[in-house]
């Protein structure tokens, strides 16, 4: 079975790609208010739907053709310039004033069609057209691209691929236009496959506005609100399946911290969480994993970490700790951290194992006085569990 492509079909089908894209961006500008960019790549649209409306009329003859010639073409280079504007802004969520800047080329245009009125002569104004749409859809693409670093959602790649296609297919517009030999396709059936990457586009756009929406929830889902670390949720998710042997697994609890609140007040407290948080960040290797596991009690996992190399690192921070300088009322808030730490040495160890482990650790150091690092050690008798190693104050 063959399809027959008419051209007023094709072109009915283009604008209304146009306004189905524009009401699906309008839609999410109203659901999702704090994406950028949106409204303007409805515009953006819009204007093309205006422009192929004219350019419909324009050829049923309802319009002079110096009219319609030049106000589809102003208007649809307006539209494609608009769209790369809010491209920009919705994939970088950043606002590029400069970005106005690229209305001057349909400007341009429209004042040279006033002066020369290159645009009554349809090849010409054609292959301008549509030249133009290429490098506002190609410079989209790569947008969307470049912004991966930042932010590496998924659809990203399908994203800057569809733009990229759209482009494409106008740039064989221009060449169907210019040397029509050589083209594989016809101009009505590349007019097709535009309309087709222009759902797409308006199908991505929408999916990105998604996958930055759970990438947030994520996000949130994963973070301790207060210091800005991971939380428990999330440092249990980090964890490898099971304890390696040789990876280090430290439990650190500040000493004496329902005094410091007490005395300072809540928010003091707060900010000795903040500081503390932020110290042990600042301290970390970039494979270490650090999170907050719940009131005043901080979870550290040191992979490929063997028992000098952990003692090191916890006995680094436990100093540190004891060196913040946090004031409150003119005075210095006093913080110390205990730390009980735990190597693992079977294979296979459980979480669950290395954990009571390394709380068994912290117990000792808070029974040896607190300010202190220990690290587990498997009982000989039934009773000893671990030996302090550093104790100061
Ligand atoms: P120890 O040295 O034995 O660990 O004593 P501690 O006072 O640190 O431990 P305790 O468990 O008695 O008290 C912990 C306190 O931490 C009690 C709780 O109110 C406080 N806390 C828990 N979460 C927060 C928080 O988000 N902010 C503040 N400011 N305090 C918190
Ligand atoms: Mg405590
Ligand atoms: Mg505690």
């Amino acid at each position: 079975m063959t399809a027959q492509l008419d051209l007023a079909t094709v072109l009915l089908l283009h604008k209304s790609s146009f306004l189905v894209g524009a009401l699906c961006f309008l839609y999410l500008r109203w659901q999702s208010p704090r994406n950028e960019g949106l409204g303007i790549l409805a515009a953006g649209f819009l204007f093309l739907a205006l422009a192929s409306t004219l350019s419909g009329y324009g050829e049923q003859k309802l319009l002079p053709a110096i009219l319609w010639t030049l106000s589809s073409f102003t208007l649809g280079l307006g539209g494609y310039a608009l769209f790369w504007i809010g491209l920009r802004r919705l994939s970088g969520q950043r606002r590029h004033r400069a970005d106005w800047l690229a209305l001057a080329i349909p400007l341009t245009g429209a004042i040279a069609g006033l002066i020369t009125h290159f645009h009554v002569i349809n090849s010409i104004r054609a292959s301008a057209f549509n030249t133009g749409a290429f490098l506002f859809l190609a410079a989209s693409a790569f947008a969307v691209v470049a912004d991966r670093k930042s932010e590496p959602l998924p659809v990203r790649t399908i994203f800057a691929a569809s733009l990229a296609i759209g482009a494409t297919l106008c740039l064989a517009v221009v060449v169907g236009l210019l040397k029509p030999d050589i083209l594989p396709i016809t101009t009505t059936y590349a007019f097709f496959l535009l309309i087709i990457s222009h759902f797409a586009i308006a199908l991505f756009a929408l999916v990105l506005v998604k996958e930055r929406a759970e990438a947030a929830l994520r996000r949130t889902a994963d973070t301790d609100m207060l210091t800005g670390v991971g939380n428990r949720r999330w440092f249990l998710s980090q964890l490898p399946r099971f304890g390696w042997k040789g990876d280090a697994l430290a439990v650190m609890d500040l000493d004496f911290f329902k005094r410091i609140n007490d005395r300072y007040g809540h928010q003091a407290g707060d900010q000795v969480l903040i500081a503390f948080a932020e110290l042990v960040r600042a301290n970390l290797r970039a494979t270490d994993c650090f999170a907050r596991l719940g009131g005043e009690e901080f979870g550290l996992y040191l992979p490929k970490t063997n028992e000098v190399q952990a003692r090191a690192i916890v006995e680094r921070l436990r100093l540190a700790t004891e060196q913040l300088h946090i004031h409150c009322d003119g005075q210095r808030i006093a913080v110390s951290v205990s730390i009980g730490f735990v190597v693992g040495q079977d294979a296979k160890s459980s979480w669950e194992e290395l954990f009571s482990m390394a709380d068994a650790a912290l117990y000792q150091a808070k029974d040896a006085g607190r300010n202190c690092i220990v690290a587990y050690a498997p009982p000989p008798a039934s009773f000893a569990i671990g030996i302090p190693i550093a104790r100061t104050g």
